[in-house]
């Protein structure tokens, strides 16, 4: 059985209980760059680690060699894990390994995992709907393929916008939301390294970030919405000893 796993954003206190349980019991676990030390601390001391995490330049080279080791191992082993940070199919070729491995008749199980999407904005005290505020969000990647970007005029309109990977071009997508006719007085932030000891949060308007003002670093979630603007975020904020406001 090959089990496509997902680690939750990093604190293994956010690694739901089947995954524990699947980990511990792992012969063989590829797992991706994102994945927290102490999370790897929770598999069976006695399994294959494979690090098949991809650097900026060799994605597709790494990315080709995952499933023919998946497949390579699903024929030696009983249990085999896939180990993606978050969950599994939120931007992470999930879909794509799952559907190669059913192509190639293996039997396979999806253990769903937080998403940083979710956690990284909930952590923060940041809802991602609230009534009379918020009735809609989307998670959308801020790198597409080729490292061009998407249309933004669709996103303009969503109350929540979460993006992900967004760091490197955010001044440019601020720039096509606010043209789109986003708020550019809208409240954003960039929440960092989410639930590792190393999470940092920067505040900021979406026309800060379109000006290029905002320092923010990746592996970051990027919220855009009023409920980033709600007392509930900054008192929270005010209280968590990282944050940083600009
Ligand atoms: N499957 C993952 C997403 C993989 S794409 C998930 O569901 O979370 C990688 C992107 O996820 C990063 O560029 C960043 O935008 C986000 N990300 C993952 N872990 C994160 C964390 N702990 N804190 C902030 N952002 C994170």
């Amino acid at each position: 059985m090959i089990y496509l796993v997902g680690a939750g954003p990093g604190d293994p206190d956010l690694l739901t209980v089947k995954a524990v349980r699947v980990l511990e019991r792992a012969e063989v676990v590829l797992f991706d760059r994102l994945i927290s030390a102490e999370i790897l601390a929770c598999i069976n001391p006695r399994a294959i680690l494979i690090d098949v995490g991809k650097e900026e330049g060799q994605q597709c080279e790494k990315q080709r060699q995952i499933v023919p080791l998946l497949l390579h191992y699903g024929t030696q082993h009983e249990t085999v894990v896939r180990l993606k940070s978050g969950d599994p199919m939120v931007f992470a070729r999930g879909g794509e390994e799952l559907a190669d491995l059913l192509e190639a008749g293996c039997d396979v199980e999806v253990i769903p995992g937080i998403s940083s999407a979710l956690a990284a904005p909930e952590l923060a005290g940041i809802p991602l709907t609230y009534r009379e505020v918020a009735r809609s969000f989307a998670i959308v990647t801020g790198h597409g393929r080729d490292g061009l970007l998407q249309d933004w005029t669709a996103y303009a309109r969503i109350d929540t916008l979460i993006i992900l990977m967004g760091v490197k071009h955010r001044a440019e997508i601020a720039t096509r939301l606010i043209a789109a006719g986003r708020d550019a007085k809208q409240p954003t932030a960039f929440i960092e390294r989410a639930s590792t000891p190393n999470e940092r949060r920067v505040y900021a308007t979406l026309a800060d970030v379109a000006e290029g003002m905002v320092e923010a670093e990746a592996p970051a979630v990027w919220i855009a919405g009023e409920v980033v603007g709600l007392s509930l975020a900054r008192a929270l904020t005010q209280r968590s000893s990282g944050a940083r406001r600009i």
